[in-house]
């Protein structure tokens, strides 16, 4: 259902745990720099607080954020049509993040698919931070109050989540329409890249190993070989998208393809219809190295320059606050802080 009373503004974040691959590309970042040229407001953030819910080695951290700022840049992000800045400059987020930890219900969590997949049978050496992220997450969106949310789609039910919260916030402080009800926008060939060794399984930036993902960096060379060795079952491409339905690897392969040339997957069917993997795969890499060589060039160029990146980020972070700092006063009003 559309939102009629909040003004329509676009959140969504990239978490600096590892380097960008295919999958945050196709699923987030080009759909980012798309809809800057929207009537919407945009705001992008790279999400660091999110980042250490699992270990990350202090240096690398603040390599992989600039890394992920470059590559919201180097991808056509242009930080006058977007705010683009890093979460934990503004403390708004940790703050709402605080107050929602208690809205949300412990069996919402428990529900959280995504955490009981990260955390397999380890739950219990997790950290509070990785169960509690939703919430942090929906703190993100609502800060700016923001009603459209472009993800891929292992976040839909994240997204779901900000409405839970949103929506009992909203009743138990009889503040109705306060938060917006945020839709996920999931569009798109590519809504879910999965992993080259295993198509069962999503492509993670923290996946175990390098050859299951294309990683934004990787040279030529490297991409034509993990498409080469990529899985796949040993018959040709069919003549129509039906007949990938139980051909996980393969329906990836083809769906890589689509997002990469901005078709869709039924049209690359008609065009290989009836090839082996030894035409498709290397006109796949070549088609994948067309599009990611430019931006991992540009990412490169900026990263030899941090301290503009880290200026970039820090002029988006200005801009970010003067949107969330009157809806967090006015979040703590509501729930009758004294602040005066
Ligand atoms: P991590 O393994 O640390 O969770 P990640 O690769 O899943 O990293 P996130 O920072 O969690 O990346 O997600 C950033 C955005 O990229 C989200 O919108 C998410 O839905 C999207 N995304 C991540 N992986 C994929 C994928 N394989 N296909 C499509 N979209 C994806
Ligand atoms: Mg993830």
């Amino acid at each position: 259902m559309a939102d009629v009373t909040h003004t329509p503004r676009v959140f969504s974040g990239i978490k600096p745990s590892g380097g960008l691959t295919l999958g945050n590309y196709l699923g987030a970042i080009k759909k980012f720099v798309q809809t800057q040229d929207s009537e919407m407001e945009t705001i992008y953030c790279v999400v660091d607080l999110h980042a250490v819910t699992v270990w990350q080695d202090p240096a690398d951290l603040t390599h992989a954020t600039r890394e992920v700022a470059a590559g919201y840049l180097a991808s056509g992000l242009d930080p006058a049509k977007s705010i683009l800045f890093n979460q934990s400059r503004v403390s708004g987020h940790a703050e709402l993040g605080w107050l929602f930890n208690c809205v949300a219900r412990v069996g919402w969590m428990n529900r959280m698919t995504q955490f009981k997949e990260k955390a397999g049978k380890n739950a219990e050496k997790q950290s509070l931070g990785l169960y509690a992220y939703p919430s942090l997450m929906a703190a993100d969106i609502l800060l700016y109050h923001a009603t459209h949310v472009p993800v891929g789609e292992d976040q839909k039910q994240h997204v779901e989540l900000t409405r839970d919260i949103a929506s009992k916030f909203n009743h138990d402080f009889k503040a109705e329409g306060f938060f917006p009800l945020p839709e996920p926008v999931i569009e798109g060939p590519a809504t879910r890249v999965m992993n080259l060794r295993d198509g069962t399984k999503k492509m993670s930036k923290s996946g175990e190993s390098d050859m299951e993902r294309i990683n934004m960096t990787d040279d030529a060379d490297k991409i034509a070989k993990k498409f080469r060795k990529a899985r796949t079952d040993p018959d040709a491409l069919p003549d129509n998208y039906e007949g990938l339905k139980d051909r996980p690897e393969a329906r990836n392969l083809v769906d890589i393809y689509a997002a990469l040339s901005d078709t869709t997957a039924e049209a690359v069917i008609t065009e290989y219809a009836g090839a082996g993997w030894g035409q498709f795969k290397p006109a796949l890499a070549d088609l994948a190295v067309d599009k990611l060589a430019p931006i991992s060039e540009e990412m490169a160029r900026l990263m030899a320059d941090p301290a503009e990146i880290d200026r970039t980020l820090a002029a988006g972070a200005d801009r970010a606050r003067e949107i969330a700092e009157p809806i967090l006063s006015k979040t703590f009003d509501i729930m009758g802080f004294v602040r005066g």
